[in-house]
């Protein structure tokens, strides 16, 4: 490391991205991604962009598309900032409002880059696991009080579990915590309507909530980077007047956000598919003897089944060019994360997997192996 660096930076991790490999052949399934394709409108706008226009800078604060937003949340466009990815949001908030030394609660298992960012802007990161099915512990938020916890994050669904908290439980915890909860919904789009609720409500009584939301995941624009927040306006204005980027947002992918926003129609017909395959592949796991927890974003986590070394399951997937996630932490690492992808991925995936299973069980050292052959040229290792 650079002696340049600074002494924190230098030792602290840095987030470890899934994979993004190239070749085709690839069976991605790792990263959450919509196997849907973006709106038509994203397309046509693409191929007829005007070139000349970008000789200007952007408009700074991505207006158009905060005042659709806006009206997509019931929320004044004051109420929302447009960010480059949600992780951007992220970022920004612990760099406004959390000060060196400052308590981050981590709820786990949670998304890793939480942390990440805790130790970039040098917060100690203080732990509090999820209660059994990856419940919130009814006494949360007095526990982060008493370790003097200042913000939070919790996704909801739940990354990487699927799980769904209810309205009545952050509430719950909003009326007893002292901090700012970062709600991230990241994966919001994907819930069963009959149960889904929006948290934008929220935003309009409290204080003390951002809510996330990105364009990756519910409109198939990972590529795009585009997120925003919904939050109170004063906090949301002294983020964008003082640490946002002037023009954090390009105006290429500011008219390309708005084109998706505006088709949500197509979107919505993308999220019933991911549900429709969602179950359709949590029914071939269970099948296969995983243990698979309800989910209501567009993955699941698999727990292999007794005897089944998950971390050795994903090698042996990958040597076949098919990409999982699998997260060596507490409670998880025993499980495969699974992106819900096409109809002929997922038949792949399951396949493949009863192959390797049945080959693990015969295996003499009592444990799996997985040596089974690998399609195409078997060498693939990821960047
Ligand atoms: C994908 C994701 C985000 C935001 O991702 P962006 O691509 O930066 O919008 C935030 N939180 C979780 C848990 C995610 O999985």
């Amino acid at each position: 490391m650079s002696r340049f660096l600074r002494r924190h930076i230098a030792e602290m991790r840095g987030y470890a991205y899934g994979a993004q490999p190239l070749d085709p052949e690839v069976v991605k399934l790792n990263t959450n991604e919509n196997p849907g394709p973006p709106a038509p409108g994203v397309a046509a706008l693409l191929r007829t962009l005007d070139v000349e226009s970008l000789r200007r800078y952007p408009e700074a604060t991505a207006a158009a598309f905060r005042r659709l937003a806006a009206e997509y949340h019931g929320l004044a466009p004051g109420q929302v900032i447009a960010t480059r990815g949600g992780d951007e949001l992220l970022r920004l908030l612990f760099t406004s409002c959390m000060e060196p030394g400052a308590g981050f609660g981590m709820v786990t298992p949670g998304y890793s880059l939480y942390p990440v960012l805790a130790a970039i802007q040098q917060c100690e990161v203080i732990e509090f696991p999820l209660g059994e099915d990856f419940a919130l512990p009814a006494d949360l938020a007095a526990r982060m009080n008493a370790r003097g916890v200042r913000m939070t994050c919790i996704s909801n669904p739940h990354a990487p579990s699927g799980h769904y908290f209810t309205r009545e439980e952050i509430e719950h915890f909003l009326d007893r915590f002292d901090g700012l909860l970062l709600l991230d919904e990241a994966y919001a789009d994907f819930v069963e309507p009959a149960i889904a609720w929006g948290a934008a409500e929220l935003v309009r009584e409290r204080d003390q909530l951002v809510v996330l939301r990105s364009l990756s995941k519910g409109y198939s624009l990972a590529g795009l980077r585009f997120g925003y927040g919904l939050g109170p306006a004063d906090l949301l204005r002294g983020i964008s007047e003082k640490t946002r980027d002037s023009y954090n947002l390009d105006a290429i992918s500011q008219q390309l956000a708005v084109a998706a926003l505006r088709d949500r129609a197509h979107a919505e017909r993308n999220w019933r598919l991911v549900r429709r395959r969602r179950a359709e592949l949590r029914r071939g796991l269970q099948q296969l003897g995983f243990s698979v927890p309800p989910s209501q974003g567009n993955y699941l986590l698999a727990f292999a089944p007794a005897g089944v070394q998950a971390g050795e399951l994903q090698l042996a997937l990958q040597r076949r060019k098919l990409l999982v996630r699998w997260f060596d932490e507490p409670r998880i690492s025993g499980a495969l994360r699974i992106t819900v992808g096409r109809e002929e991925e997922q038949a792949r995936l399951l396949e493949c997997l009863a192959e390797l299973l049945a080959a693990g069980g015969k295996s003499e050292a009592g444990k799996a192996s997985f040596s089974c052959p690998s399609s195409g040229d078997g060498d693939f290792s990821p960047p």
